[in-house]
């Protein structure tokens, strides 16, 4: 297995026993916990001079800070993504400044590209020759297209309410599509099951690139963070709102943000602040009871399919993540995300997702209850493409227009 230097372990969250990523690939054997790369940040010979002088093209020009070198990566050009200045969100919210960091930009139109670009190079690296994973749509579009660039068998376990865009090219690109009635979860519950030893042979067994059961997906995923912070001029944000569903990409940038302050390359944490809808919201529901981890939501009422993840496993580590960096959680009503989606295409042009748009919505009310400050600068995360969810951006659209 081809790692870089600076990986060393993968070491479990919750027992804190260390393991070799040659042997252990997912989850700690020892107790089930999830896994987290770690690196001896000593080994790193870096600089913001080089980096300066590497071309913006790919996140795997961060490769030292990767757990694979950029010659192993099954890549599509993934990461990049622009960081645009909006002058009327920051006049409207009375920020300092806000920019939307545009993820949409990325090969299959979300940042889901960043965590599977790096859990199927893994799957590579270890010699699988499948990969299979629940989504609520967009990993499971992001895993067929990677999977698909690796030459590998894909096995992709979808909601019925996931978009019609995420079924159809999890198709086209070959992937194997299983549709569950239901939520993510039971999608969950299809895949357990499929891949059962002694369940049909073809599909036992595959490498799984699920959220925290691959180690390499949030680990890859902190890329934003890097590049945010590069392209604010080496400063940190004072706060990141991230719209949140099971908590990879915002444990990732907040992962991110640590190592770069180890590195020297910072010296301030950005305020994480996890985004959700009022209609699935148990993270923010924890971080307002000041809880140490969620309780499972059981009716999911909004229709942002991305942040509908009623039981993220992993809260008690986004709570952490939270808490460290001086963030918040805050939810908001579908109405307002998707009033705020509109309101970002008509006044700054940038076509946000519905699932994303729950940043904007939410750093609307965070500016109101006096969270974000007036000489903050905020960087919203629009984490897929408002094209993916042109169905519910124009019903809205319908619909306001029909109330007015
Ligand atoms: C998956 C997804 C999210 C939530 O990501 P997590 O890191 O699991 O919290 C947010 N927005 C979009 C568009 C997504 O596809
Ligand atoms: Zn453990």
């Amino acid at each position: 297995m081809r790692t870089t230097d600076a990986f060393v372990a993968l070491r479990c969250v919750d027992c804190d026993a260390r393991h070799d990523p040659g042997e252990v690939t997912h989850r700690c054997p020892d107790c089930g916990g999830i896994t987290d790369p770690e690196y001896d940040l000593d080994a790193v010979d870096l600089t913001r001079a080089e980096l300066a002088s590497r071309p913006f093209d790919s996140l795997w020009r961060y490769e030292e800070l990767l757990p694979f070198p950029r010659e192993a990566a099954v890549s599509l050009g993934e990461g990049a993504t622009p960081l645009v200045e909006c002058p009327t969100l920051s006049d409207r919210m009375g920020v300092g400044t806000v920019h939307i960091k545009d993820e949409g930009r990325n090969p299959t139109g979300t940042f889901k590209d960043r965590g599977q670009t790096g859990a199927v190079t893994a799957a590579v690296e270890h010699g699988a020759d499948a990969v299979a994973l629940n989504s609520a749509g967009n990993a499971g579009q992001a895993a067929a297209a990677y999977a698909a660039r690796a030459g590998l068998d894909s096995r992709v376990f979808l909601p019925d309410r996931a978009g019609f865009t995420q079924k159809a090219m999890t198709e086209v690109h070959g992937g194997d599509l299983r549709v569950a009635e239901g939520e993510i979860t039971d999608a969950g519950d299809e895949y357990a099951a499929a891949t059962a030893s002694g369940a049909d042979d073809d599909a036992a067994d595959p490498y799984s690139t699920k959220t925290f059961v691959t180690p390499y997906r949030h680990d890859v995923k902190k890329t934003m963070a890097y590049e945010t912070v590069e392209q604010l001029d080496w400063t940190a944000p004072d706060a990141i709102v991230y719209p949140t569903g099971g908590g990879v990409g915002l444990v990732g940038m907040h992962k991110a943000a640590t190592e770069l302050r180890e590195l020297g390359f910072t010296d301030a944490l950005p305020g994480m602040y996890a985004a959700q809808a009022e209609g699935c919201a148990p993270v923010a529901r924890a971080w307002e009871a000041g809880a140490e981890a969620h309780e499972p939501w059981t009716d999911i009422t909004t229709a942002c399919n991305g942040i509908a993840v009623p039981d993220p496993g992993a809260s008690p580590w986004i709570l952490e993540a939270i808490a460290e960096s001086g963030g918040g959680a805050v939810a908001t009503d579908d109405r307002a995300i998707l009033d705020a989606a509109v309101e970002v295409a008509r006044t700054e042009g940038v076509e946000v997702g519905a699932t994303c748009a729950s940043a904007v919505s939410g750093a609307f009310e965070l500016a109101e209850r006096g969270e974000l400050g007036a000489d903050d600068t905020v960087v919203l995360l629009n984490t897929g493409a408002g094209n993916k969810d042109v169905d519910t951006l124009r019903s809205h659209l319908g619909a306001t227009e029909a109330a007015e």
